[in-house]
C-alpha cells in the first residue's frame, strides 16, 4: 500500500505532544466511535457516550488558552483532529468542531470577565453552539431579524434562529443579531454569549436529517432574553468582523470533516474494488475502476495538502484568508460528495443497503456541502477575490 497519505501528514509540523495526542484520537475513533456509529446514526440519539470519550482525552483543553485551563494547541492539531473523528462517526465530528467555531470568537473577542466565566467549562468538557441561521436565509446573513436591546447593563435578545448544531444540548450558545439603534445593515449585525438556561431562551424544534443523524439540530427562540453586557463580543456593530474571523476558522473546519469522509468512503471504494469479483476478476482490474480511483487520489492528495497549507497560514497568524478557507471547503465537500458517491456505485446494490459504511458516508457527506456557508456562496466568496474594483485589466494576486 502507498505511503501517499502518510507522507502528506508527515508534512504537518506537530509537536510530538499534538503527535501523541492524534494517535491517542485515531485509536479512539477506529474503535468505539466506529462500532458505536451505526447504532448512533440509526437511534438518532446524541452520541453522549463519545463525547465521554473525547472529554476523557481532555480534548477541549485542545484549543482553550492555558490561561482558562486549556493546553492551547495548534490549529494544524485540531483540524487534523476533526478529521479522524469525523472518519469514524461524522455526527461526534461536527459536535466537536461546533465547539471550536463557538470558542473561537470568545477567545478572540471576548472581554475577561466572559471568558473567565465560559472557558473554563469548554476546558473541562462543555459544549457550544453558534447560531447565524435564520428562517429568512442562511446565504444572506444580513437578513438576520434577531435584535438585540441596549439596556446599559444588560442586553435584550429577541428573535429566533433555525438549524443549529448542538443548541439543545450548548454551555452557551454565541448568537448574532443586530443591534437596535444601528439600523438594518450589515452594520447592524453585533455578537452576543447567551449561557444554558437563561430566561427567555427555548428550542423550539429538532430536525429529523437525512445524514450527521446524532448530531442534534435546533430551532431556537429568544423571548426577552436579558443577558449581562459583559456576554457582548467586541463592540455593538462588529459583529461581521466577528462573524468573518468565525467562518475563516470554521470553514476549513468543514473542509476537515469533508476530508475524514471522503478518506473512509476511498478506503470502502478500494478495498470493495479489491475484493468484489466481476467476469473473473476484481473490480479493481477494470481500467474503469482504476480511472476512477486514480482521479480521486489525486484529489485526495492535493486537497490533504491545500489543508496543511490553510492550516499553516492560520496558526502562523494570518487573519486575511477568506479565500483560501472558501478553495478549501469547497474544494473538500465536493470531494466528500464525489467520493461516497463512486464509492457506493461500486458496491452496486449492497451500496444501496441501509447498514453499510458507504451508504451512511454518502448521506453524511451531502451537509459538507451546504452547511457553513454553501458550497455555492464559496464560489462566490473565491470569485471576488478576483474582481477589480475600479475595472482595471491587471490584478496583483
Ligand atoms: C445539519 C445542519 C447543521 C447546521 N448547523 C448550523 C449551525 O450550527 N449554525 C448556523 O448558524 N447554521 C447552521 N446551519 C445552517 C446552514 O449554514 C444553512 O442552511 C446554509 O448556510 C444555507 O442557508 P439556507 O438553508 O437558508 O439556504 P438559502 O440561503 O436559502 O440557499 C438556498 C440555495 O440557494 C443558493 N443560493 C443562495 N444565494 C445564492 C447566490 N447569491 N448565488 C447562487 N446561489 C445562491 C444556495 O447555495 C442554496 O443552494 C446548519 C444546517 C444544517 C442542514
Amino acid at each position: 500500500m502507498t505511503r501517499l497519505f502518510e507522507r502528506i501528514r508527515e508534512a504537518a509540523s506537530l509537536t510530538d505532544e499534538e503527535t501523541a495526542m492524534l494517535a491517542e484520537v485515531r485509536n479512539l475513533a477506529n474503535g468505539r466511535f466506529a462500532e458505536r456509529a451505526v447504532d448512533l446514526d440509526e437511534s438518532e440519539m446524541f452520541p453522549w457516550e463519545n463525547i465521554r470519550d473525547l472529554n476523557a482525552l481532555e480534548l477541549n483543553r485542545m484549543f482553550i488558552p492555558a490561561e482558562y485551563g486549556g493546553i492551547g494547541l495548534s490549529y494544524m492539531c485540531y483540524l487534523l483532529t476533526v478529521k479522524e473523528i469525523s472518519r469514524a462517526c461524522a455526527s461526534t465530528g461536527i459536535i466537536w468542531a461546533t465547539n471550536y467555531h463557538a470558542s473561537a470568537p470568545v477567545i478572540e473577542f471576548g472581554g475577561t470577565n466572559l471568558k473567565d466565566r465560559v472557558l473554563p467549562r469548554m476546558a473541562e468538557g462543555g459544549i457550544a453552539a453558534l447560531a447565524i441561521t435564520e428562517e429568512s436565509g442562511g446565504s444572506d446573513a444580513t437578513s438576520m431579524r434577531t435584535r438585540f436591546t441596549d439596556h446599559g447593563d444588560q442586553v435584550e435578545v429577541d428573535g429566533s434562529k433555525v438549524f443549529i448544531t448542538s443548541g439543545d444540548v450548548a454551555d452557551f450558545i454565541v448568537v448574532f443579531g443586530k443591534w437596535l439603534g444601528l439600523g438594518d445593515t450589515s452594520a447592524a449585525i453585533s455578537a452576543v454569549v447567551i449561557e444554558k438556561a437563561t430566561a427567555g431562551l427555548t428550542v423550539t424544534g429538532k430536525e429529523q436529517k437525512l445524514g450527521h443523524r446524532a448530531s442534534s439540530t435546533v430551532s431556537l427562540r429568544f423571548d426577552h432574553c436579558f443577558v449581562p453586557r459583559a456576554n457582548l463580543l467586541g463592540a455593538p456593530g462588529q459583529g461581521m468582523e466577528v462573524l468573518f474571523a468565525a467562518l475563516n476558522r470554521s470553514r476549513p473546519s468543514v473542509a476537515a470533516q469533508a476530508l475524514g469522509i471522503a478518506e473512509a468512503a476511498f478506503e470502502e471504494a478500494c478495498s470493495y474494488a479489491n475484493t468484489r469479483f466481476a467476469f473473473g476478476q476484481p473490480l479493481i482490474g477494470f481500467q474503469a475502476t482504476q480511472i476512477a480511483l486514480a482521479d480521486l487520489a489525486s484529489r485526495l492528495a492535493l486537497t490533504e495538502r491545500w489543508l496543511v497549507h490553510v492550516a499553516g497560514l492560520v496558526d502562523s497568524g494570518l487573519q486575511d484568508l477568506v479565500t483560501e478557507a472558501s478553495i478549501l471547503k469547497l474544494a473538500a465537500a465536493d470531494l466528500a460528495m464525489d467520493t461516497a458517491d463512486r464509492a457506493l456505485q461500486l458496491h452496486g446494490g449492497y451500496g444501496y443497503v441501509r447498514g453499510e459504511r458507504v451508504e451512511r458516508l454518502f448521506r453524511d457527506a451531502k451537509l459538507t456541502q451546504i452547511w457553513e456557508g454553501t458550497n455555492e456562496i464559496q464560489r462566490l466568496q473565491i470569485a471576488r477575490a478576483f474582481r477589480s474594483p475600479k475595472g482595471e485589466r491587471s490584478l496583483q494576486w
